[in-house]
């Protein structure tokens, strides 16, 4: 069980609002905070070159700490500047020829399929989507039925952005394995808030954000590639990090997954990063997978019997994340109504998702996504603003 009190206490920014935006960007605790601030003083004091030196073995601990997380080596993570960052460097790497095939999840995120859309029309590939079957899920069925040499990619939203779906990641990866495809995981949504272990899920890749579930600073990012992919997959974009200038026509690439990552980084957004995965090992993933999973479940059950409130989570299994709608009152509107209430929630429109916002009609959606500091006096509290605003 999660000490909900210490977690609060660790969390200045929850005492005076109701707040249910992790999925977007969360509230950091202070271990993470004072990490950040504490080196940019350090910068200030000695020069950038001198306070990163002075932390070589905590930097070098972040992905031992994302290694431990996903159950992976460290040589295997690249830390980048966003989720977005890690999946496209991953994405562009993956030599493609006229004809092959990229499938996307019914859940894919803008990002991802612009990504796989610009390659498509760059390279002669083909961009394809997996069905769902009726829980909203990937049908597995329906992407065996799909499957041959040609495709040389799968991309799995592990949890998509625009409600509580889950996808059944290891169903996907071991259908795509046997005809030889990769398999990416966008997991930015899941980790932080659900287990992400790597040698249950069989993905090849995953890219994941610090700032949403992780409760990490902005600007952090990461990847982990299958260590005996790494030599195979040339990035599209290489500096003086990934590779070493070795004679005037030659360059050698990183070994490790360091060749995924550009040189200049922020280091004390970096080193936050760290704080903020060894802040959740020493909570226990499965404690916080079980205090947000309830959370939302109260929170998701309470919407649900609100006359004039619909909830859209698709899926079986639900993540953390609930989408709702309020009949009548535009998402912008409830957003703000609660804004004004200290109530944080969010929006998500069409076109982050807009193959399974199309499908299903919907133009927006108000996303509440609570965190385990999310008290239960929050949840009720936010219900009750919810139950008004449907009234009026
Ligand atoms: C937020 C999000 C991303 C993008 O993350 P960035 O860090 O903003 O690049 C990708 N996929 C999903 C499902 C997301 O919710």
């Amino acid at each position: 069980m999660l000490d909900l009190q210490a977690a609060r206490r660790d969390t200045p920014g929850c005492f005076d609002r109701v707040f249910l935006d992790s999925a977007g960007s969360s509230l950091p605790p202070t271990p993470v905070l004072e990490t950040v601030i504490a080196h940019l003083r350090r910068e200030a004091e000695v020069g950038g070159y001198v306070a990163a030196d002075e932390r070589l073995d905590d930097l070098a601990a972040v992905k031992t700490s994302l290694g431990r997380l996903f159950d992976v080596p460290a040589s295997s993570i690249a830390l980048t500047d966003s989720a977005s960052r890690a999946w496209t460097s991953f994405f562009y790497a993956v030599p493609l020829l006229p004809g092959d095939r990229i499938l996307l999840s019914q859940a894919e995120y803008a990002a991802n399929a612009i990504a796989a859309l610009q390659r498509a029309k760059t390279t002669g590939a083909s961009v394809e989507v997996i069905p769902s079957d009726a829980s909203g899920r990937i049908d597995v069925d329906a992407l065996r039925g799909m499957l041959d040499e040609r495709v040389k990619l799968v991309s799995v939203v592990h949890a998509p952005t625009n409600g509580g779906l889950v996808n059944p990641v290891r169903e996907v990866a071991d259908a795509a394995h046997a005809v030889g495809a990769l398999v990416l995981l966008d997991a930015c949504q899941s980790v932080g808030q659900l287990p992400v272990v790597v040698p249950e899920l069989e993905v090849d890749a995953l890219s994941g954000t610090g700032r949403k579930w992780l409760r990490g600073p902005r600007g952090t990012g990461f990847l982990y590639v299958r260590p005996r992919l790494i030599t195979e997959l040339e990035p599209a974009v290489l500096d003086l990090h990934g590779a070493t200038w070795t004679a005037p026509e030659a360059y050698e690439l990183a070994p490790d997954a360091s060749r995924f990552e550009l040189w200049e980084t922020d280091v004390a957004g970096r080193l936050g990063l760290g704080a903020a995965v060894d802040y959740l090992l020493g909570l226990g993933v499965d404690a916080v997978t079980e205090a947000i999973a309830y959370r939302a479940g109260h929170l998701r059950d309470g919407l649900a019997d609100i006359d004039g409130v619909t909830v859209h989570d698709l899926g079986v299994q639900r993540s953390g994340i609930v989408s709702f709608t309020v009949d009548g009152v535009d998402p912008v509107a409830v957003r703000d109504a609660l804004a004004e209430r200290s109530v944080t929630v969010t929006v998500s429109r069409r076109s982050s998702t807009l193959l399974d916002m199309s499908a299903r009609e919907l133009a927006a959606v108000v996303r509440a996504s609570p965190h385990y500091f999310v008290s239960p006096a929050d949840v009720d509290r936010f219900l009750a603003h919810v139950h008004d605003l449907a009234r009026s």
